[in-house]
């Protein structure tokens, strides 16, 4: 069930051609302030806008004919959801979505629109995931999970042999499958770089679990990083692991703290949403001391462009 450097080099040769090759922008401000070089990997540039569609395109084009031919099926709604999307698209192939009946109308609009059927089920979440293990046992379906996959993390992983071999890696942390995937193939080629998970306070599953030696479960509340939500599964099997060896450190942040990231990037024209500002956050925070080159993940883009207008403006609230 495990992932190796080898086959995130494999990843990187299925997904060519498939994913965005994105640029290393410096940030060219924190470099002055903090006298070492602070690199932005612009994943917010990926196609779909976030860094998911590596790992996606990577598990869909990692399953034979027949699979290919039953089609993929998720229960995410967020950037996992769009990505699996798009990449089954590419492919000619089917893709399904399941929701709750409290997802907004735009939402499923957004999800049809990237050509996925939708399947409304339940109330909530674990309806929609019940619906995913019914269709994978009756359908004969494949499910591709947002994070818990060694096809997943591999592909994720793909970012970390784009990187160079900097003094730290600055990796925004939910499920773990983005730091998981690049903390191998990192510490593979540099084993000297520090690989740092940033994630907000309120609701940190994968710190509360390395803390606790097993995965757990914490309360949520909302955060301007949405896209760092959710749990790590108290099944998980691959991230968690690879995540309590391999992360030399993981530093939470408040809203107040995220937000001014979020302005920070904005700034310099870099529109990201609340994950994908946590890196930067922590090191206008203080909260990370640089010894040399940094380089932080720009993970995503997809922010509402209202909320985005009143952090802009000031506000470090997400609702
Ligand atoms: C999914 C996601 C993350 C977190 O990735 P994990 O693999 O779940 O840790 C961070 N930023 C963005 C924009 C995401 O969509």
């Amino acid at each position: 069930m495990s992932v190796t450097p080898d086959d995130i080099r494999a990843a990187a040769a299925r997904i060519a051609g498939h994913v965005a090759q994105t640029p290393m922008v410096e940030d060219q401000v924190l470099s002055a302030r903090l006298g070492h070089p602070v690199w932005l990997k612009c994943e917010h540039r990926q196609t779909t806008g976030a860094f998911k569609l590596r790992g996606a395109t990577n598990a869909i084009r990692s399953l034979d004919r027949d699979r290919l031919a039953r089609g993929v099926i998720t229960a995410s709604t967020g950037n996992h959801g769009r990505a699996l999307a798009h990449a089954a698209r590419a492919l000619g192939v089917r893709a399904t979505v399941c929701l709750s009946r409290l997802v907004p109308a735009n939402k499923i609009q957004a999800i049809r629109a990237l050509g996925a059927d939708v399947r409304i089920v339940g109330d909530s979440q674990d309806d929609a995931m019940v619906e995913v293990s019914r269709a994978v046992a009756h359908e004969g379906m494949t499910a591709i999970p947002p994070f818990d996959h060694p096809d997943v993390v591999a592909g994720q992983g793909t970012i970390g042999l784009e990187i160079g071999a900097p003094e730290a890696v600055l990796v925004p942390l939910s499920g773990g499958g983005l730091a998981a995937g690049i903390a191998l193939a990192i510490k593979a080629l540099s084993p000297r770089t520090r690989v740092i998970g940033l994630t907000m306070e309120n609701g940190a599953a994968m710190a509360a679990s390395i803390r606790a030696g097993h995965p757990v479960e914490v309360v949520e509340t909302a955060s301007l990083a949405d896209s760092l939500g959710g749990g790590i599964g108290l099944g998980n099997r691959v991230t968690f692991p690879l995540c309590r060896d391999l992360l030399d450190q993981v530093i939470l942040l408040t809203e107040v703290e995220i937000a001014e990231g979020i302005r920070h990037l904005g700034r310099a024209g870099h529109v990201v949403e609340g994950a994908a500002a946590v890196g930067t956050a922590a090191l206008l925070a203080g909260k990370i001391t640089p010894r040399g080159p940094v380089v932080t993940i720009l993970s995503g883009a997809n922010i509402d462009p209202a909320l985005h207008a009143r952090v802009m403006a000031g506000a470090s609230e997400a609702a």
